[in-house]
């Protein structure tokens, strides 16, 4: 046994690598010695601790697990009251509270870090001359919980302060405490074995652990805390928050990397929108994200209400889910026949809107989904505009549910259903089904096709209703007067509506290939094969075999456009169009808009001044191919911001990557 001086050496030794470890692994994620190595290292200060338990202080790490079960949580109050936060839920609102600051600020633009809104619960650390020495919850704002225990069950949460600690006697460090997306799942497996209910989401797990009895299994639960906030006597002594994070960093916070500097509110916006696409990715939950002016002058002089501080803001993502009944199951015709069904459901509002349908794609997947009419449901609005329903939550069913019955005839023309050999969907076979032409004319006339602007829902209903129209050609012989006469209409808007359709003849060839509403031919696709033949007569005559052979044209698209002009009635309205002057040859190029002629390119990342859509129409309009997936025929992967793993395979394979600067240059010059 060594002797009292070289034992407490060794132990103030022991302690001193056992907390850069810890730091390294837990608060920097750069382990430097192995799992058992570490365990080696615990092992011996845990033997010597208790040869000479008079040497035991808290900020030991064996105090990380240590003590019997408390009978409470005591109450303690904050020495600063801890607010909330005021919600922003859209844009607009950021750009209010934009205003609000800088109405005091007097700057045309403010400066704001912008951090993830963990989505936990907030805790409260005490830290004596660098020892900590309380972790309390939030509890009410005024009064929280002391859970000093289990706050130091946290590896990434420092017993002793790396830095500084002769500066700041006495500081509060405030943040986050969550559970990681992974440890949920395994706690909530865990608790099932053991016959107790799972936790709804990480957030009640984070809270419902932080705040037990038994800090040996606080610790088995692999908590994890992020700091965002510094407070000490006074004034704090940095100009900008940037700086606060920094020194907390230094201080051994885990200090959530996320965190970007925006200089206006214009760049919060964008940023936050990027996240609420990005979120999924993360291994932790975020609802929103937290807006801070980075002036600290600043946010003293704007201070606080009795709620929450004037200088900061959560920005709340809209909720993609909501619970709602199924009040029916309706079956909706599509322009190729297809019978949809779809829940009429009870309104809910979801994303700032209230919704009342949601798609449930074919019966099959009515099936799998278990979904009884009356059935309680989870209905979910992801990045496509329509919702669907993700979830029946049986515990809910009433005992009047029913079970949906597949009609055997369309529901709109009273005409024969089919369901063809291998296929999901049931088709109404009627060519003549009202259903199906008004779902095809409003497709016609829809904005990136024909783009007929003011030919809406109700107009086609009527003028389908009205037998005006019996197939899209009809479009290009109505009369002013048959349309002023309809309901709602003046001889204004018949005239504006004429006045679009007439201009439509000009669109270009593709547009009216992509109009035609050819199954599986979507605007590339007509794109390609307007480019690839140069007249619709000549795509008409293709065989199946000379359309596979275009670049991007699989046997399955190939035989629906061979099918699509097979069809009597089809050639029928195209002999129509031909004769209202519509153009079947591509219109004559413009000069110098073949710059990218023959280019194949790539796009990854998040890009500065244009939308993925409008990078794609900026390269289509210089002749250039877009192109979802990098190979050796890609010509450029064009990178922008957090680019994927495109980039990867662009490098491996020496494919050249340029930027959206040098895109912009090739195809404006
Ligand atoms: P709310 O609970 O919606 O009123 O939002 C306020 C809470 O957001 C705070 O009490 C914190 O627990 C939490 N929060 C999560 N991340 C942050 C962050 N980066 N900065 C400030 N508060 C945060
Ligand atoms: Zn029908």
């Amino acid at each position: 046994m060594p002797s009292k001086p070289d034992a407490k050496k060794q132990i103030q030794k022991l302690r001193d690598l056992i907390h850069h470890h810890e730091y390294q692994y837990y608060v920097l994620d750069q382990p430097e010695i192995s799992d058992a190595e570490f365990d080696g290292l615990m092992r011996q200060l845990k033997e010597l601790e208790r040869e000479h338990p008079e040497w035991v202080t808290p900020d030991s790490p064996t105090q990380r697990v240590g003590g019997e079960p408390a009978k409470q949580l005591p109450p303690f109050r904050h020495r600063v009251p801890m607010l909330s936060l005021d919600n922003a839920y859209t844009y607009e609102e950021l750009k209010e509270f934009d205003k609000r600051v800088r109405a005091v600020s007097g700057n045309e633009r403010e400066e704001y870090i912008v951090e993830h809104k963990l989505d936990g619960l907030s805790f409260a650390l005490h830290y004596e001359d660098g020892i900590l020495m309380h972790g309390v919850t939030r509890g009410d704002g005024v009064t929280g919980e002391e859970v000093t225990p289990n706050i130091k069950t946290i590896r990434s949460i420092p017993l002793r302060l790396k830095a500084f600690a002769e500066r700041f006697p006495r500081l509060e460090v405030r943040g986050e405490v969550f559970m990681a997306k992974g440890v949920f799942e395994k706690v909530n497996d865990e608790r099932e074995g053991n016959g107790e209910l799972r936790f709804a989401n990480p957030r009640n797990a984070a809270a419902g652990t932080l705040r037990m009895l038994d800090p040996k299994i606080v610790a088995s639960r692999k908590l994890e805390g992020n700091a965002y906030a510094l407070l000490v006597k006074g004034a704090v002594p940095f100009a900008t928050h940037a700086e606060t994070l920094k020194t907390l960093q230094h201080l051994g916070f885990k200090v959530n990397s996320h965190f970007a500097m925006c200089h206006s509110i214009d760049e919060v916006i964008r940023h936050c929108s990027e996240w609420e696409d990005k979120r999924d990715k993360l291994d932790y939950e975020i609802d929103g994200l937290v807006i801070k002016t980075n002036s600290i002058p600043l946010q003293n002089e704007l201070g606080a209400t009795a709620k929450f501080p004037r200088w900061a803001v959560a920005y709340k993502f809209p909720a993609r889910q909501a619970t709602t009944q199924v009040r029916d199951i309706l079956v909706q015709v599509g322009r190729t026949g297809a019978l949809t069904p779809v829940a009429d459901l009870e309104p809910v509002a979801l994303t700032g809107i209230t919704i009342s349908r949601a798609t449930l794609h074919n019966e099959d997947e009515i099936a799998r989904l278990g979904l009884r009419i009356g059935d309680t449901v989870v209905v979910e609005r992801g990045g496509e505009v329509i919702p669907k329903v993700v979830k029946v939550i049986e515990s809910k069913r009433p005992k009047e549910a029913r079970k949906f019955i597949p009609p055997k005839k369309c529901p709109v023309c009273g005409g024969e259903v089919y369901r063809p050999e291998g296929e999901v969907v049931r088709r109404c076979i009627n060519a003549a089904c009202p259903a199906k032409l008004k779902e095809s004319l409003l497709h016609f006339a829809s904005r990136r096709a024909m783009d007929i602007d003011g030919l809406g829902d109700v107009l086609v209903e009527q003028l389908v209703e009205k037998k005006l129209l019996r197939d899209v050609a009809d479009l290009y012989g109505l009369k002013m007067d048959d349309v002023a006469a309809l309901d709602r209409m003046g001889e204004k808007s018949a005239q504006n509506l004429i006045g679009e359709i007439d201009s439509s003849r000009k669109q270009e060839l593709w547009r009216l290939i992509f109009a035609l509403g050819i199954r599986f031919v979507g605007e590339r696709t007509a794109q390609i094969l307007a480019h690839h033949f140069g007249s619709l007569d000549r795509l008409i005559q293709a065989s199946q075999d000379e359309l596979e052979k275009v670049f991007e044209v699989g046997p399955k698209v190939a035989a629906a456009i061979v099918y699509f002009f097979a069809q009597p009635q089809n050639l029928k309205v195209i002999e129509k169009l031909r004769g209202h002057g519509l153009n079947f040859k591509p219109a004559a190029k413009k000069a110098g808009s073949a710059q990218l002629q023959g280019q194949q390119f790539v796009l990854t990342g998040t890009l500065k001044n244009y939308t993925r859509d409008e990078a794609k129409e900026l390269i289509e309009s210089a002749g250039g191919v877009v192109t979802s997936s990098v190979s050796k025929k890609t010509s450029y992967v064009v990178a922008g911001t957090d680019p994927g793993s495109k980039l990867d395979k662009a490098r491996t394979l020496g494919v050249p990557v340029i930027s959206e600067k040098e895109l912009v240059k090739m195809v404006k010059g």
